[in-house]
């Protein structure tokens, strides 16, 4: 018992930085995408209160989409639960070939493969790119699943500060002679919902030779005419040499893709390892997946509404005297700094009704404790302003505005 005497310690130290992380309960709120139950104690769903979800990662409000739930079940009730092996060895079902050329339709790439989730796609995808004798550019905000790729890949990480070209480019020359040199970021960046100077990133690539990653986690199904993303919205796609998304976020499923060349995605079946040394994914969710790509492809107005409610959300925000993040993401973070401040904001927010979780280091750098809002389709005109009122109430209660 007592060899894990130092886990108490450990555990103690983060509460008293309020820095401690617990897991809660929630349920989802039957047909009211964007709202959801939340409880207060051990026993909580005999105490739980209906709250606005204000930290969701549902963008375009799909999660409970009554054409995905039927599809599912369909396929449940034909196919069973699980796929009983991996891809390699007999789990591979004929739905994995349709969803994957319906990416490579929707991203007009040569080919395109399903991972489990987008954890599994990074470490997957990068440990698979590079090794031993190579380096790896990442931006310092990235994902943690591209940061524990690159440390699996035991390639050298050379971070660069957030969005820093002249920083990139100055690491770039440093390494100018490495073998295999790899480029990765977020198109959007999760704390803090800017976004990556794609076309300053590609001149660099280019002048280098080295590849480049790009991660849609947050960015696929927002932007794009058909929500193809950021690469697409921007027109660079055919110069990114690894583009990855999910279906966890916008897509209000779970799994992830990469797409780019036939060459590439022949390479990943045979290198992957979490492709390859990982279970197949249930049948009925590959069928979820491949209708949520038809309803993100064809429900135009669901960005629509998205975009309009994120433009109302922020500058109601911005007048009320917040400091919001750049950019036109549904990321919205307000930076209060401080740990205690952040989880006091949070539980102020809770009592009027709005889940919106207290983002605190190591997920964001210290000193930068923030209340991280995400937006919905999902969410009412009239719901985003009781938000914007009760976030500036707040604010003003406990001095985060002057
Ligand atoms: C959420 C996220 C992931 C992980 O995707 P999951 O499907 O949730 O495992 C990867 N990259 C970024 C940038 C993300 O935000």
């Amino acid at each position: 018992m007592s060899s894990l005497k130092w886990m108490e310690q450990e555990l103690a130290s983060l509460d008293d930085a309020s820095l401690k992380r617990s897991l809660r309960g929630s349920s989802a709120v039957p047909s009211s995408p964007g709202r959801l139950f939340r409880g207060t104690g051990p026993q909580n769903m005999h105490n739980r209160h209906n709250l606005l979800n204000l930290s969701g990662n549902d963008y375009l409000g799909l999660a409970q989409h009554p054409a995905m739930i039927e599809v599912m079940r369909e396929v449940l009730l034909k196919e069973g639960v699980g796929a009983g092996a991996s891809r390699l060895v007999t789990g591979n079902r004929l739905a994995y070939t349709e969803l994957e050329e319906g990416i490579s339709e929707w991203q007009s790439c040569e080919a395109a493969l399903v991972f489990a989730n987008g954890y599994m796609a990074n470490t997957g995808v990068i440990r698979a790119v590079v090794g031993r004798d190579d380096v790896v550019f990442s931006d310092q905000l990235n994902h943690a699943s591209i940061v524990d790729g690159i440390l699996m890949s035991r390639a050298e990480m050379a971070r660069y500060r957030h969005n820093d070209m002249e920083h990139l480019g100055a690491l770039l020359h440093k390494h100018r002679d490495r073998k295999r040199k790899l480029i990765v970021t977020d198109a959007v960046f999760s704390m803090d919902g800017d976004q990556a100077p794609l076309k300053e990133l590609i001149l660099l690539k280019h002048e280098y030779g080295a590849m480049l990653m790009v991660d849609e986690a947050h960015s696929g199904g927002v932007y794009g005419r058909c929500g193809e993303g950021l690469c697409h919205a921007l027109g660079v796609k055919d110069e990114v040499d690894i583009h990855m998304g999910t279906f966890s976020k916008a897509f209000g499923a779970y799994g992830a893709y990469v797409c780019g060349s036939r060459t590439l995605i022949d390479y990943l079946v045979n290198k992957a390892r979490t492709l390859i040394y990982s279970t197949a994914m249930p049948p009925a969710l590959l069928a979820g997946i491949a209708q949520a790509l038809v309803l993100v492809q064809q429900e135009h107005w669901r960005r629509e509404r998205l975009h309009t409610g994120i433009r109302a959300f922020r500058s109601s925000l911005q007048k009320s005297g917040f400091l919001l993040g750049i950019g036109d993401s549904p990321i919205v973070p307000i930076i209060i700094g401080d740990n205690e401040t952040a989880l006091r904001f949070s539980a102020a927010l809770e009592d009027k009704g709005i889940a919106a979780v207290a983002i605190r280091p190591p997920t964001v750098p210290e000193g930068t404790a923030r209340i991280r809002f995400s937006l919905s389709a999902a969410h009412t005109d009239k719901e985003l302003r009781y938000a914007a009122v009760s976030i500036r109430e707040v604010g003003l209660q406990l001095g985060v505005l002057g």
